[in-house]
């Protein structure tokens, strides 16, 4: 130990990163990949969860430090429902975490302690929301086989995660080459690396195999999977643009797909899913956002209800005022469908953004949104458009009560607390708004800006805020504790 110490110690840092990231990949992988009889079972290595914890916190920060997330909260909060429904099926501890990457690359991932990663190119090229939930079940599936903790689950402990946790992030979202953290570093090792992360053809199959169960139990198309993978195979063949990400992480051979096929004859006829347009919604949605170079999406039915859609989504985009009829067909779709929160969360971004006070319609908006937080308490499309409709009103007492009352039971909470945050900025009230972005922080695992953020909201905090901060702190004294790693 002292031994290797002392060398690393004569290092320069690149050198020693480097020693890390080889020390990490390299020997974890062959030597484990050597001594493994079966990769089909996922309990034969007792990797260390609570290194696993700790990385996947690492990486979930790098994901929003060094990344460009959308964070559309229609089209997170979308994805999510469906991730989350599938990842119930599961019977995993773990908590799974989905996060949408904006990149119009076709690429999907498992990172790390559940985390996956769904790009925005991959969301546009489905054809449909089976193919879409297809993929992520396919993920979801690398994550219980453990597929890539075997990799790192040795060495971790006495590495910087950080820095583990940013190359992973680079190399899962294929934006290896050009990281702008390591990026010297990294030029000699990518090719290593990207062999290294490239799932083996036991781990697709195995992916595929128990991915496809998921999928089928949550009521979707089991037939997606092997559809989806080999129209994107086939595109790569053709050429008709260049290679999807996805493929290089996760290689397709015509026996894979024939295996899924097979696979999916033998599971019980598809339950149809409840008609539902979200999915084309989410995409247009997607293409306004600046994806209009995109291919052409595959699915547009152009529905009355589409079409409305659409024409009001735009006019948010617009100084234009809102023609009566675009607000008058959205409202009838909002009252004709009261459980499609998309259409709500559109009706009440329209309302905001065209300075419509009409009373009636304002109050009726808003209990249609309270109707549906009542019902889907996770929602954060519908709380962030409330929120924001509430300040229009000029309520914002009522805002800070709502995002306090809700954010607690919401799954994800990082976009919530921002908002308080920012409410809060806009008041001059410093200390609060630090400590709420200090929550926002620590929800996606920045520990040190959690830190930092406290101390300097401790300086102006009134005593009752000074309590809160201080039983936010005992409640999470060990996350907040920096851990000593590599301290010479
Ligand atoms: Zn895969």
């Amino acid at each position: 130990m002292n031994h290797r110490h002392g060398i690393v110690k004569k290092l320069s840092a690149p050198f020693y990163h480097l020693l890390l990231i080889l020390v990490l990949l390299t020997p974890a992988l062959t030597a484990y990949a050597a001594k493994l009889p079966d990769l089909g079972s996922s309990d034969l290595i007792a990797y260390n969860v609570e290194v696993e914890q700790d990385l996947g916190r690492a990486f979930n920060t790098a994901l929003h430090t060094q990344y460009n997330l959308n964070y559309d909260p229609d089209v997170v909060t979308y994805i999510r429902k469906i991730g989350h429904e599938m990842a119930s099926q599961t019977g995993e501890s773990r908590q799974f975490k989905f996060y949408v990457i904006d990149d119009l690359s076709i690429n999907a991932f498992a990172g790390p302690n559940g985390i996956i990663g769904i790009h925005t190119g991959l969301i546009l090229a489905a054809k449909n929301e089976d193919e879409l939930a297809a993929v992520i079940a396919h993920e979801i599936a690398h994550v219980t086989q453990n597929h890539l903790s075997r990799g790192h689950e040795v060495n971790s402990k006495q590495s910087n995660l950080n820095t583990i946790a940013t190359l992973l992030a680079a190399a899962l979202i294929g934006m290896y080459d050009s990281s702008a953290v390591y990026p010297t570093l990294l030029a000699g090792l990518s090719l290593d690396i990207e062999k290294q992360l490239k799932n083996s053809r036991l781990h697709e199959s195995e992916a595929d195999h128990i991915g496809i169960q998921f999928l089928s139990q949550s009521g979707y198309d089991p037939h997606a999977m092997g559809d989806f993978f080999a129209r994107l195979a086939k595109k790569e063949q053709n050429n008709t643009f260049k290679t999807p990400e996805i493929l290089r992480s996760h290689p397709v051979t015509e026996r894979r797909i024939a295996e899924s096929e097979n696979r999916a004859q033998t599971l019980p006829a598809r339950h149809p899913k409840q008609a539902n347009n979200q999915f084309a919604l989410i995409q247009l949605k997607l293409k306004t956002q600046g994806a209009q170079q995109s291919p052409p999406l595959l699915t547009q039915k152009n529905t009355p209800a589409i079409a409305c859609y659409q024409k009001n989504l735009q006019a948010l985009n617009t100084h234009n005022p809102l023609p009566l009829s675009d607000l008058t067909c959205l409202q009838t779709l909002v009252e004709q469908n009261p459980n499609h929160w998309l259409y709500t969360t559109l009706l009440l971004r329209t309302l905001v953004k065209h300075q419509i006070n009409d009373p009636k319609i304002i109050s009726t908006a808003r209990h249609q949104a309270d109707y549906l937080l009542d019902i889907y308490p996770n929602n954060t499309a519908v709380l962030l458009s409330y929120v924001n409709l509430l300040r229009h009103s000029n309520n914002t007492p009522k805002a800070i009560a709502l995002l306090k009352t809700h954010t607690k039971s919401q799954r994800y909470r990082y976009l919530a607390y921002k908002k308080l945050s920012e409410i809060y900025a806009n008041q001059q009230q410093t200390a609060e708004a630090h400590f709420f972005l200090a929550l926002a922080q620590f929800n996606i695992g920045n520990i040190k800006r959690t830190q930092y953020l406290l101390k300097q909201a401790k300086i102006t905090a009134d005593r009752f805020l000074k309590q809160q901060i201080v039983r936010f702190e005992q409640e999470n004294s060990k996350s907040l504790k920096t851990k000593k790693i590599n301290n010479h």
